[in-house]
């Protein structure tokens, strides 16, 4: 069962930062994680998806992009090249605006995966997407 929906532009939530998910609370977040990624993985118009997109403020995001999928629950970004690089980028939520945005094009993230903590470095497209998602955990989208 797959009934996510994406908010409309001019929704509350995504000028809302996310908050972080306690442990009580995990079991949860993972299984509405787990839907996320179903949703995102049934569309061709999205690589990544935050809560707030559709509608929680859990502070949550998915990636599928080239047989890579994954949740990162109570994402912390910890280091950022001085390397940048712009590229164009849209967003879900704004639908049909593109915008061309400078960002690191490496960092190292902390996060949880659904099953256990990671701390790993993105490069590049991914690294792309997160940073893309991390803004929205902080309600703010420069796609916009
Ligand atoms: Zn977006």
């Amino acid at each position: 069962m797959n009934n996510l929906k994406l908010v409309g532009p001019d929704n509350k939530k995504l000028s809302t930062v996310c908050t972080k998910i306690a442990m009580e609370d995990m079991a949860k977040a993972v299984k509405f994680a787990k839907r996320m990624l179903s949703f995102l993985g049934n569309r061709i118009d999205g690589v990544g998806l935050s809560a707030n997109q559709v509608g929680r403020t859990d502070r949550t995001f998915v990636i599928s992009i080239m047989g890579l999928k994954e949740m990162f629950i109570n994402p912390i970004v910890t280091e950022l090249s001085k390397k940048k690089t712009k590229l164009k980028e849209g967003c879900l939520s704004y639908p049909g605006k593109v915008k061309a945005i400078k960002r690191p094009e490496n960092l190292i993230i902390t996060y949880f995966n659904g099953k256990k903590m990671i701390k790993t470095p993105a490069n590049g497209i991914i690294a792309r997407i997160i940073l893309h998602e991390m803004d929205h955990l902080e309600g703010t989208c420069k796609v916009k």
